[in-house]
């Protein structure tokens, strides 16, 4: 084994571990294998930013288990929450019997995301069944059919949302046939679009293919990452968002953001529409919501919202009290803890170091982000995307005990999505690893 000498007092073991080993060879007989892990360390017990795995080892955890330990794992207040819920009453069905809990979540999705309008939520049990239901609102209220959606997109695994994301491996390789009425269009990607390309003019790039391929009348709504997550952390042009937003709204288009990994303060602010001051028709959100209990919502305007006949939404576990009361202490945490602010000292601390990185290391195509949503695209001078070696730099930050994702259409891109909470000297342990796994 392999570590660097900033970790290896964390470390007790290679990882895997023995125990974590045994677990493996456990889950290789009874889970399916459709269903692998980034890296095989059975995590045992969280922390700030730390793993500790069924061997003692203490991981630094700069994935959040995909954008969503923001503000702590566990946090304490999310915990007492649950286990204070869960003495009360695991389930009654909003659809039986309604509980105070799921109407405080949608007062609270009212209040923080973008827009003054009136709103109204539905809640959900995962990002993607939040997706599909931002489109068959959509759909009903524009009593339009197609929907459009950007290249490197990804809004899930279900049918619709595997139609509405764009990279065939894994996620939809010999899994159709998809859903019809989607339509795909260029994303704005500053590292890959023309040198000097604006947003306004990567939108009309989008928008022309709009209006020509399918037709303003026939668009239900638009859907969009305000930035791409699975598909490499892009952050689109300054302006694009905007644009596309203006064009929408002047076709009777609905604009749907997906805030499923950047909401909830992930990127410095509540959610990443604000940074480009664009107020979707619709947001769906999950991830960083709920600390790690299974909640997901669809917030947007009342009239389109309540467009949807009685009964037209639901689900049995959809708004479950315990996750409910886990989003109300997630949120509490967010607030009294500005972990917006945080998000955005993580940006500065980590962009710096990385940044000065890529100065000397021409396989660093971009270094790009915004808030605790970090990335480097590998890549040759030519942009040649360089996947073996996002892959290898992840392998060499697993091998000293630090948890790190990788991601892209191409696969080039090693993205950190730090919970909000960690400690200053913590980050900077694990920005200390990534640097050496860069430039070993
Ligand atoms: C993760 C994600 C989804 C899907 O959420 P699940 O809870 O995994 O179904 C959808 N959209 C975006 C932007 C995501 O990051």
């Amino acid at each position: 084994m392999t570590t660097t000498a900033q970790t290896s007092d964390r470390l007790r073991t290679a990882i895997p571990g023995p125990q974590s080993a045994a677990l493996q060879r456990r889950r290789e007989r009874a889970v399916a294998s459709g269903v692998p892990s980034v890296l095989p360390a059975a995590a045992e017990r969280g922390g700030d930013g730390l793993l500790v795995d069924a061997d003692g080892n203490e991981l630094i955890d700069l994935a959040s288990g995909i954008a969503v330990t923001s503000a702590g794992n566990p946090a304490p207040a999310v915990a007492d929450a649950v286990a204070g819920q869960a003495s009360l009453f695991t389930h009654a069905c909003f659809m039986v019997t309604p509980y105070e809990g799921y109407v405080r979540v949608c007062e609270q999705l009212a209040e923080l995301t973008p827009g003054e309008h009136e709103k109204r939520s539905a809640l959900f049990n995962s990002g993607s069944e939040a997706v599909e239901n931002a489109v068959k609102i959509a759909r009903h209220a524009t009593g339009r059919q197609a929907v459009v959606v950007f290249d490197h997109a990804y809004h899930g695994r279900t049918n619709l949302t595997m139609a509405l994301t764009a990279k065939n491996m894994p996620y939809k390789h010999r899994f159709g046939p998809f859903a019809p009425e989607v339509y795909r269009v260029p994303m704005s990607y500053p590292f890959r679009d023309p040198a000097g390309m604006t947003g306004e003019q990567a939108a009309a790039r989008a928008t022309t293919q709009m209006a020509k391929h399918v037709g303003a009348d026939n668009i239900a709504a638009v859907l969009i990452e305000p930035i791409q997550g699975e598909g490499g952390f892009v952050v689109p042009a300054p302006g694009f968002l905007r644009a596309v937003a203006d064009w929408c709204s002047d076709n009777g288009v609905l604009l749907i953001a997906d805030e499923i990994q950047t909401g909830f303060c992930r990127t410095g602010a509540w959610f990443a529409c604000e940074h480009e001051d664009v107020v979707p028709d619709l947001v769906t959100t999950a991830k960083g919501m709920a600390g790690g209990l299974p909640l997901a919502a669809v917030t947007g305007h009342a009239d389109v919202m309540d467009a949807v006949h009685a009964g037209g939404l639901g689900g049995t576990y959809g708004g479950n009290p315990i996750a409910c009361a886990a989003a109300l202490a997630t949120i509490e945490t967010m607030r009294t803890r500005d972990l917006a602010a945080a998000a955005g000292r993580i940006e500065r601390a980590a962009l710096q170091r990385l940044r000065a990185l890529a100065e000397g290391d021409n396989g660093i195509g971009e270094v790009r982000g915004r808030g605790a949503m970090l990335a480097v695209e590998f890549a040759g001078a030519d942009g040649e995307p360089d996947a073996e070696r996002a892959t290898r730099v992840a392998k060499a930050c697993h091998e000293a005990g630090v948890i790190v994702l990788t991601c892209g259409t191409y696969g080039n891109v090693v993205r950190l999505l730090p919970p909000l909470v960690i400690g200053e000297q913590l980050l900077d342990e694990g920005l200390s690893v990534l640097e050496h796994a860069i430039t070993a």
